[in-house]
């Protein structure tokens, strides 16, 4: 059975963040109109996409910005995933081919469930998490 993903307005997945799966959760998706982190509730590229057609930065004629850019990169860099990708992904094959996409790359392979982005191990089984960029100091 696959999980229907939550698509946040920037591109992130949130059914792969921390704040949605850990054992308390804080968060149940930037879509969504219950509270949120503070870095999320003050985001400035949710705040500009209400605005667009679809309430995404899919529909934003400069997308990518250079807001979503610097996001982007950091998430490239550091959680093996891409804003910007996610979105070009489903303007191009649609949302039920991301959310197949998704569950079968973030599946855990030990437990099954959804692996964190945020996290370099399973929240669930402690499995490592593949995509978690770990920074040599
Ligand atoms: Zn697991």
């Amino acid at each position: 059975m696959e999980t229907e993903m939550l698509l946040a307005p920037c591109g992130m997945n949130c059914s792969i963040c921390s704040g949605i799966l850990r054992t308390k959760p804080i968060c149940v998706g930037c879509a969504s109109e219950q509270p949120k982190p503070r870095s999320c509730e003050h985001c400035v590229i949710k705040r500009c996409a209400q605005d667009k057609p679809d309430g995404t930065c899919m529909t934003c004629p400069t997308m990518p910005c250079a807001r979503l850019k610097r996001l982007d990169a950091r998430y490239r860099s550091k959680y093996g995933m891409s804003m910007i990708g996610n979105l070009t992904f489903i303007r191009e094959e649609g949302l039920p081919a991301w959310n197949e996409r998704e569950f079968h790359k973030w599946q855990c392979p030990t437990c099954g469930n959804l692996l964190s982005a945020h996290k370099s191990t399973c929240l669930s089984c402690g499995e490592t998490n593949p995509y978690y960029v770990i920074r040599k100091p």
